[in-house]
């Protein structure tokens, strides 16, 4: 029988499902009796926090008894002097996360539309079902965001589009003239969500500069966060630019409190630490061709990332890979949640950790080699 209490909650909320998120890895340990595990499943920076960061959560952990700021004045001052915008153009957030959330809650309802892409962030569906309005999923174009489709694909009741650059889990990215053909094409009423939360590790000289565009387009938003290359996943914290009307709508509807005292001064402190960002991006780039070529190497197809992480193809299905890297040691992500059934993704780690990675999927390919 269906409990009453489906059936009592809301349409939107009854046909959905939660967000899957990995095992805890003390968890995974226990059940497959592997003492240690690499973890590459979820784009986290694998240096470590920076030790500035360190010390400014140990200062500001002796007064975790008060309230945070709640609107976060300095993060908010130090942000907008780097990006170049005023204070009330920005809205912080429990993670990123949380303000394409808000965006929803302020902006949809069951009499509107969202517009995302095939393969987009899994959050944008969530935050447009939980919001019950209609989510329109544009076809993806060789794995990547289909901007002029998505154009296309404008209802009278849209009010948001979600567009991930570079995207997660695909690594696609979007150029700057698409962008603006795009934003060109959009009614001023269409909120364009830009979520920029690779945008440090990316080097392409035709990659927009969101906050520039921002400044011509007022319907657009630039959301950015400290979990990637900042290194700060645990803590929560991430920021849009906006309008600044915009920003008054989105804090609204968030929480009086929705980041940490802790988070706050980490998020202040990894800003004015430029040489954990560069040397996490260096890292990364090593990174990325020492798995390009590796995988090359073992004659698995990728989709050429942006970002700080890699999806392959697998040449038998991916959750039967996945299990063999699981019992290497080896944690990475599988993407058929995302209708990628032969697919895996996998973060960028240290160099000892890739190369741990390569191995495992070597020997884990070899006997299928044999079967051909
Ligand atoms: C990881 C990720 C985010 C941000 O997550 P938060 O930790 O909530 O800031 C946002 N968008 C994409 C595409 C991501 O992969």
């Amino acid at each position: 029988m269906t409990s009453p209490f489906i059936t009592l909650a809301r349409p939107a909320i009854q046909s959905m499902q939660a967000y899957q998120v990995g095992k805890p890895i003390e968890e995974a340990r226990r059940e497959l009796g592997i003492a240690h595990f690499i973890k590459l499943a979820s784009n986290e920076n694998p240096r470590g926090p920076s030790p500035a960061v360190l010390a400014a959560l140990a200062t500001a952990a002796q007064e975790i008894n008060r309230y945070p700021d709640g609107n976060g004045f300095y993060l908010k001052q130090i942000l907008a002097e780097r990006h170049g915008v005023d204070a009330a153009a920005i809205t912080l957030g429990a993670g990123s996360n949380d303000i394409l959330e808000l965006i929803a809650s302020a902006y949809l309802d069951s009499d509107t539309s969202a517009i995302y892409s095939e393969y987009g962030f899994l959050v944008y569906a969530l935050a447009t079902a939980r919001s019950g309005a209609e989510s329109i999923v544009v076809d993806a174009c060789d794995y990547g965001h289909d901007l002029s489709a998505m154009a296309g694909a404008v209802k009278n009741n849209t009010r948001v589009i979600y567009i991930a650059n570079p995207n997660n889990p695909t690594g696609t990215y979007t150029n700057h003239n698409d962008l603006v053909a795009l934003l060109d094409a959009v009614p001023a009423s269409v909120l364009v969500v830009l979520d920029e939360a690779y945008c440090e590790y990316i080097n392409k000289a035709d990659y927009p500069d969101g906050i520039a565009l921002q400044k011509r387009y007022a319907n657009l938003i630039i959301t950015r966060t400290f979990s990637k290359a900042y290194g700060l996943g645990g803590l929560r914290v991430g920021y849009s630019i906006s309008d600044p009307m915009i920003a008054d709508m989105l804090n609204r509807v968030r929480q009086p409190f929705n980041v940490t005292s802790l988070s706050l001064a980490a998020a202040q402190a990894a800003l004015d630490d430029d040489g954990y960002l560069a040397e996490s991006v260096a890292l990364n780039d090593a990174g990325m061709q020492q798995l390009e070529s590796g995988l090359s190497a073992l004659g698995l197809n990728y989709i050429e990332s942006a970002a700080n992480f890699i999806t392959f193809e697998t040449p038998c299905l991916a959750s039967e890979i996945n299990q063999q890297l699981l019992q290497l040691g080896i944690i990475v992500r599988p993407v058929a949640n995302y209708g990628l059934n032969n697919h895996l993704r996998v973060s960028i780690g240290l160099e000892n950790e890739n190369a741990q990675f390569l191995q495992a999927l070597t020997q884990i390919l070899e006997p299928l080699k044999a079967d051909k």
